[in-house]
């Protein structure tokens, strides 16, 4: 292994107190999609937005970084919904004025390997259905119920998003027509679901293939959030040309020009609070920036539970509602890389995610009770051979990434420690954990036996470290169905002044969190106001 540089890919502006203006319409702490997406829309409609960015780096779980040699992505191995002028893609153009763009994954985007059974997805609502019905010819009225069902919760996403922006007043008033128009089967358990379908163990577990995309396993799931997920993936992956950290790249330039600013190693250290209405923040620098609008895109375990002042999360209540929800798994992550291409070793654009057998609720659980289990999903994606730039970059190499999940406890003895100087105890057990994900690999495309060049583990003390989730979570809050129906996980929250946007508000995902920024935008403006600015964007 060669030795370790420090990433030289950087986006956004170093905080520095005299390089603020002297005014700003709103702060947004986090510059994650769902802060950048909030800061774009408020820019658009002329307010000077100042987003504070803890990280060295913009982008949130978008962002990339770069060490010798190699570029990788944290958190966005494929986006859906992007290959035609969809809602998600409207809003992707105008967010980056048209400088994104979309390269697609194979047409078998994702491939399970669930004990020793090869399955996939491909692309296409029919591609989809058909593919489905090959593999399981004697289920296919099973699947024809399943796809109506996808049908049925996809018409009523929108009302769950209208539901988040409207005064408590109006949701009480519309609760009877948002339940009327919410589908039984929403907040179900997606196993259960699926089971009044088929007792094919083998095909729920393939139409879960994806599960790890939120972290809850289907006897725990809701059957929304799943389907959300599969319709998001139904028309195929996509991949940003040019490499995840393009999306802060290219929505920044937005954010400037209204007079704003994202800011890079900018902790906010505390939400200036008095008499229940914001004031400002204050950086961990000591220095304080007034303004009467602050919008926390840092996840609302970080905004309750660290930024506010203890006497006001509890005055106001969000103590007590924090015991209602739980962060989402932690997580690993190697990162590898090659001193070849991904044509070069036989690479798809596909991502492999590896099952030890199909009950995938028993695998997850066996895995946090015992260190001996094996890792109950294994995610393997191939970055470079999805981005038709890449070699114009790097030339000459590949990268990989294998993904599992990690239960915080086996790290938790390390909290606090810095980066890089954990000590032996700890390089073992990573170099041990390293080993067991590149077993998998080697098991699926034994060509790459002796071919690695470079790979470092990240563990949920670096997500910790570098993205401020306490957990090392995955995806913010647990996507559980008590989650979603938790009412105060809205973006208007009970001090004056202070709104929330980000996954914990909507769902995971990167467009599930650029729609958080539509949502917070709506509720802070008003459909009124907020309604030329939506015509402009969806037309
Ligand atoms: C390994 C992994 C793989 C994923 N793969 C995909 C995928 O393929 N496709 C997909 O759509 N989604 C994927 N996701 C999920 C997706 O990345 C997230 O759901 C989404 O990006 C979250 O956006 P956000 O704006 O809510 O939060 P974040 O992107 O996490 O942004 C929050 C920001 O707040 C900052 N912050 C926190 N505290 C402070 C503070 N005190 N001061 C200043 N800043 C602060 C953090 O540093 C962070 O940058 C993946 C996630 C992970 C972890």
């Amino acid at each position: 292994m060669s030795k370790m540089k420090p990433s030289t890919l950087r986006i956004g502006r170093r905080y520095r107190p005299n390089r603020l203006a002297a005014e700003y319409d709103a702060i947004v702490i986090g510059s994650g999609m769902g802060g950048l997406t909030t800061a774009a829309l408020l820019s658009e409609v002329g307010w000077r937005v100042c987003v504070l960015e803890q990280h060295y780096t913009a982008g949130g779980y978008t962002h990339s970084y770069e060490r010798n040699g190699y570029e990788w992505d944290v958190g966005l191995h494929y986006i859906g919904d992007v290959g035609a002028p969809t809602r998600t893609r409207k809003l992707f153009d105008f967010l980056s004025n048209g400088k994104l763009r979309w390269a697609p994954m194979d047409d078998e985007y994702d491939r399970f390997y669930v004990g020793d059974h090869v399955y996939s997805a491909r692309a296409g609502k029919t591609g989809f259905r058909d593919n489905l019905v090959r593999q399981f010819p004697d289920e296919e009225s099973a699947i024809d119920a399943y796809m109506e069902l996808l049908k049925q919760v996809g018409g009523a996403l929108s009302m769950f998003g209208m539901g988040r922006v409207m005064k408590p007043w109006m949701r009480t008033m519309a609760a009877p027509l948002l339940k009327w128009k919410t589908p039984e089967v929403m907040f179900q358990k997606t196993y259960d679901v699926l089971s009044a379908l088929t007792d094919n163990q083998d095909l729920i577990a393939v139409i879960c293939g994806q599960w790890g995309d939120m972290g809850v396993p289907p006897k725990q799931s809701p059957f929304m959030v799943h389907a959300m997920i599969a319709r998001h993936y139904l028309y195929g992956g996509f991949y940003p040309v040019g490499g995840s950290w393009q999306i802060a790249d290219s929505i920044i330039p937005k954010i400037q020009s209204g007079g704003g600013e994202v800011f890079t190693y900018a902790h906010v250290e505390k939400i200036l609070v008095d008499d229940d209405e914001v004031r400002g923040v204050r950086m961990s620098d000591g220095h304080e920036i007034d303004c009467p609008v602050v919008i926390s895109s840092a996840g609302v375990d970080n905004t309750f539970n660290r930024l506010l002042p203890d006497a006001v999360a509890t005055s106001t209540g969000y103590k007590r509602s924090m015991e209602n929800v739980r962060p989402s798994v932690g997580h690993l992550c190697l990162y590898i890389g090659l001193q070849k291409t991904a044509e070069d070793l036989g690479l798809p654009k596909t991502n492999f995610w590896i099952y030890p057998h199909n009950d995938y609720d028993k695998a997850l659980a066996d895995f946090v009770e015992s260190d001996e289990a094996p890792f109950p999903v294994v995610y393997i994606s191939f970055p470079s051979a999805k981005d038709p730039d890449y070699l114009n970059r790097h030339p000459g190499t590949t990268t990989i990434e294998i993904v599992a999940p990690a239960p915080y406890r086996l790290f938790e003895e390390w909290k606090g420690s810095t980066w890089g100087q954990r000590g032996e105890d700890y390089d073992a057990l990573k170099d041990s954990l390293s080993r067991h994900l590149l077993a998998h690999l080697y098991d699926k495309l034994p060509q790459l036996e002796g071919e690695i060049d470079y790979y470092e583990l990240s563990t949920p003390l670096s997500t910790e470290w570098f993205s401020a989730y306490q957990h090392g979570e995955l995806y913010g809050l647990d996507h559980t169905p008590e989650r979603l129906q938790q009412d105060w996980l809205t973006p208007k929250t009970r001090i004056d002044g202070l709104w929330l946007t980000g996954q914990d508000i909507l769902t995971c995902g990167v467009t599930g969190a650029m729609m958080s920024g539509v949502l917070t935008v709506t509720a802070m403006l008003g459909m009124r106001r907020v309604s030329p600015l939506m015509k402009l964007i969806f037309g």
